[in-house]
């Protein structure tokens, strides 16, 4: 679908107008100028004054139009206002979409990854529930029962993590494993097959050393503290016991207080990598927060994206991991895997009853551009919108019958029915660092492989991306200058002169 947009010629529309397509288009473009070659034409006009601005649109040859106004703030800098202009035009834009598609969009103008987060802001600024509502409602379009969820989440990670606002002054930690023992068809993660790998894994932990070695040193240094710690990857479980077990040692040796990190995970994704041997380890230095995936129930699923483990050993290796002591799991679903529909969903939340995991994630597939799966998309069937949607209902019920409540919510890019990810858990086995990573309140120091870190200015609320490389070779070369670079953002924000700016203002 291509979109032709008359009025509008400032290039920074191009992009929000695009995402709000692919709400409605599973390919579409905005073009700015060749009406000709144009499936659908937009006039889309906007005025701004100090005080407010007005929106108004019409779909050519069609009798649809609409039009919004919004006050503004007085005084708001350049950045701001212009967010404003584009949430109007943004909302004259859909308003018609959603009349000329008659998709309706219970998120309304909102397609960013996290909604929760415009929420947090509202609610931090001292504004009132009611008042923060009738804005998402009146402003964005949201829908009461997104709102109500949204709500419903901040409720619970504030009950989890009461004090979420005040912890901008310590940092939590990812560390990237980027080995898997085979590759998922969906799978955009770095994750490289560890079979015949053997000496490149011995480099790869040699680096990782040596990174938790440094940021841990600093962080002692300038008693900084840690909240959490996650061991994702790829799968950090495709290691040997024994190098699980330096690895952990090395992280009581290296980082300041690990007896008072509030959490410990380790993806244990792959149930193929689970052996008593690694859960001992585990045990050993007290990590009991695990994370198991199933994806789904059905052989011919799993073996149809590449998992090359059955539904028998997932439930086994969970099993075993009980007996071994892991009590906090949490289990990954994933809606929409190909050939899947009501029926096998309705199934693996049948066996899910069977476990009853501390916490479950229940994920939409999406369909991300890397992946094998969108490369050979023709050959893989999956269900459609209306589908998806009853399989989204089922998990929503089936959650709330079974006692799990919503702790976190993420949304993708190109992710099908326009649905959400959503972590469930029991009451009080929340992940505190899945909340930490959604709601971006504190800094997050990415380790290994791919591990990508945020740094979230104390003092602005600004957040500054660094990422690690994705492979291994990349890594086993760099490490040291990725270090380094990390060192010097945690400097600028935590350092001794970042501390005495901060005192004196
Ligand atoms: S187990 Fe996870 S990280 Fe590994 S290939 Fe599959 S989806 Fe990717």
């Amino acid at each position: 679908m291509r979109i032709y947009i008359e009025g509008l010629q400032d290039e920074r529309f191009q992009r929000p107008l695009e995402h709000i397509a692919h709400l409605f288009f599973e390919e579409s473009e905005v073009v700015f100028d060749e009406e000709e070659t144009a499936d659908l034409a937009i006039v889309l006009r906007y005025e701004r004054d100090e005080a407010s601005v007005s929106a108004s649109g019409a779909i050519k040859d069609t009798d649809i139009k609409a039009d919004y106004t919004k006050s503004l703030e007085p005084q708001l800098m350049e950045k701001e206002a212009f967010k404003q202009v584009k949430n109007t035009v943004s909302y004259v834009y859909l308003s018609m979409l959603q009349e000329h598609t008659g998709i309706v969009q219970t998120w309304g103008i909102l397609t960013g990854v996290r909604p929760t987060k415009l929420l947090h802001k509202k609610l931090q600024s001292g504004m009132s529930k009611e008042a923060a509502h009738a804005e998402l409602k009146r402003d964005y379009l949201i829908h009461e029962e997104k709102i109500e969820l949204m709500q419903n989440i901040i409720d619970h990670q504030l009950k989890a993590v009461p004090d979420l606002y005040e912890l901008d002054r310590e940092v939590s930690i990812y560390i990237g494993i980027p080995f898997c023992p085979t590759k998922c068809a969906y799978c955009t993660f770095p994750a490289y097959a560890i079979r015949g790998q053997a000496g490149r894994v011995g480099s790869f932990l040699w680096g990782l050393h040596f990174e938790m070695q440094k940021i841990g040193e600093w962080l002692k240094q300038h008693d900084v503290k840690i909240t959490t710690v996650y061991f994702g990857g790829g799968t950090p479980t495709s290691i040997t016991a024994e190098e699980m077990d330096l690895l952990y040692e090395e992280m009581y040796r290296s980082f300041p207080d690990v007896k008072n990190i509030r959490e410990v995970t380790v993806e244990a994704g792959r149930p193929d990598t689970i052996t008593e041997e690694k859960l001992a380890v585990l045990k050993k230095w007290n990590i009991d927060r695990i994370s198991i995936n199933p994806q789904s129930y059905e052989n011919e699923t799993l073996k149809a994206i590449g998992r090359h483990h059955t539904v028998e050993e997932t439930v086994e290796k969970y099993r075993l991991s009980r007996k071994h002591g892991m009590s906090n799991i949490n289990m990954d679903l994933i809606i929409g895997l190909p050939g899947e529909g009501v029926k096998e969903f309705r199934n693996s939340l049948r066996e899910t009853e069977k476990l009853m995991p501390e916490s479950l994630t229940v994920h939409t597939l999406s369909f991300k551009r890397a992946s094998e799966m969108t490369k050979n998309k023709h050959k893989y069937k999956v269900a459609d919108r209306e589908e998806i949607v009853k399989m989204m209902d089922d998990a929503v019920s089936w959650t709330k019958q079974h006692g799990y409540q919503p702790y976190y919510l993420y949304r993708q890019k190109n992710i099908l029915g326009n649905l959400e990810n959503i972590g469930y858990s029991l009451p009080g086995q929340e992940s505190i660092y899945n909340i930490m990573i959604m709601e971006e309140k504190q800094t997050i120091i990415g380790i290994g492989c791919g591990a990508a870190s945020k740094f979230v200015d104390p003092n602005t609320g600004k957040i500054t991306h660094f990422a690690n490389p994705k492979d291994p070779k990349t890594y086993n070369d760099r490490f040291e200058h990725y270090t380094e670079e990390k060192l010097r953002y945690l400097s600028e924000l935590f350092g001794e002169d970042a501390k005495s700016g901060f005192q004196g203002a």
